[in-house]
């Protein structure tokens, strides 16, 4: 089998995890499998560097500022290489562009394009042990670029799929995928299996698992992955196409705080308002979540919308002038807000769902002040300072009842 495995900044913190990571590295390869890891920067590193850069002014060179984040995983490949060689077996350490990785152009996010991985597939001909550096590749001009903060998840799924592996494991401190974060929901459920739908809701949503962007590659390339814990040998969690073991309709609770919420008060209640408010927003490249509108009155009504909340000044600026020129009564904004969600698959086919959820939430006294429902979720927009609660109570209503 060829294995592609991914162990992220905890994982190789220091030399005795290093060892631990190179046993289960050596292990893989003495039964027999083709072994590709990938692995991010030692601790906190990137931020290190990040904060280096920092005293040296705000506005630093978005290609600089690659070149230098990028200097962390050089450190760990060569040191887990040297790991794996003081257990015996031969290993070949290799930097982004050593591996093939070709990205676009797009410093700090760079898109990965292709990965010509003839270079890994000839270590591994050569019964090497393959370690590559995550989070990093080569734009057309020849500079390093970084994929983004997490991006080493997506390097590790981006090799799995070119080179059609078997399996891609990516390995962190929590031993899989819960029902909800466990440092905060002593209950919460490891999952066995889960979607990759499920999977992106949940990690779009907050559950910082997995990274976003490697999981939508997970789905497009079919790329079967496993999230397991470095630090005990247990079975993780699998995140595939279709789920079946798992009877569960409700996968997990999640939790999203970093969101604001704009109001728009005392529009015109006329056609093509709603669409001027979001026009102008998308031309700020601002992504709107949850939508309502109040029913109108006396001539008027009000529209309110969640953004990502380092999103929200931008939204209030691309929307003053308009809302002045209509004659809105008020443009406001707050961040005291937070978004609980609830994601399955299967819950669109399941009366009863949303009113369990929401009867949770009344007898936390929680107030509900904005809903969105999909096929495989539903947020609720509530208080910020509810957040935790809401996130307990649900969770005690789906997981922790025996109905
Ligand atoms: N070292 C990078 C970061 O801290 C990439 C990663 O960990 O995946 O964001
Ligand atoms: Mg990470």
């Amino acid at each position: 089998m060829l294995v592609v495995q991914k162990f992220g900044g905890s994982s190789v913190r220091d030399t005795e995890r290093l060892l631990n990571v190179a046993r289960i590295v050596t292990d893989t390869y003495k039964q027999g499998n083709e072994v590709v890891v990938v692995v991010s920067a030692q601790g906190d590193t990137t931020d290190d560097l990040i904060a280096k850069a920092k005293e040296l002014g705000k506005k630093n060179s978005k290609r600089e500022m690659d070149m230098l984040m990028a200097a962390g995983e050089q450190i760990s490949i060569a040191l887990l290489a040297m790991a794996i060689e003081s257990l015996g077996c031969p290993a070949t350490s290799l930097l982004g562009w050593q591996a093939g990785f070709v990205t676009n152009s797009t410093y700090g996010a760079a898109r990965i394009k292709r990965v010509n991985a003839e270079r890994i597939r000839t270590e591994l001909d050569k019964n090497r042990i393959v370690v590559v550096a995550g989070f990093q590749g080569l734009n057309r001009n020849e500079d390093v670029t970084t994929l983004g903060r997490g991006g080493s998840d997506t390097s590790a799924v981006a090799i799995a799929a070119s080179m059609h592996a078997d399996l891609c494991q990516i390995y962190t401190d929590v031993e899989g995928v819960y029902t909800a974060d466990p440092r905060k929901i002593p209950n919460a459920r490891k999952l066995s299996e889960i979607t990759y739908g499920e999977m992106l809701e949940l990690a779009s949503l907050g559950a910082q698992v997995l990274n976003n962007r490697s999981v939508e590659m997970a789905q497009k390339y079919n790329v079967e992955l496993e999230v397991l814990s470095s630090l005990n040998r247990v079975p993780g969690t699998r995140v595939m196409e279709v789920a079946k073991m798992e009877k569960m309709l409700i996968k997990g609770v999640a939790k999203d705080t970093s969101v604001g919420r704009v109001m728009v008060v005392g529009l015109p209640d006329e056609p093509g308002i709603a669409f001027k408010v979001f026009s102008l927003v998308a031309r700020a490249h601002v992504n709107v979540d949850i939508i309502l509108q109040s029913v109108g009155r006396d001539g008027t009504k009000d529209i309110t919308f969640t953004v990502p909340a380092e999103d929200g000044a931008d939204a209030v600026e691309a929307l003053k002038d308009f809302c002045e020129r209509m004659g809105a009564k008020d443009l406001r904004y707050d961040t005291e807000c937070a978004k609980v969600s609830i994601v399955g698959a299967g819950m669109e086919t399941h009366e009863g769902v949303a009113a369990k959820m929401f009867e949770a939430l009344a007898d936390a006294d929680i107030n509900i002040e904005m809903i969105s429902t999909s096929e495989i979720k539903i947020s609720v927009l509530i208080a910020l300072a509810d957040a935790d609660r809401a996130v307990a109570a649900v969770h005690k209503a789906f997981f922790e009842t025996n109905d």
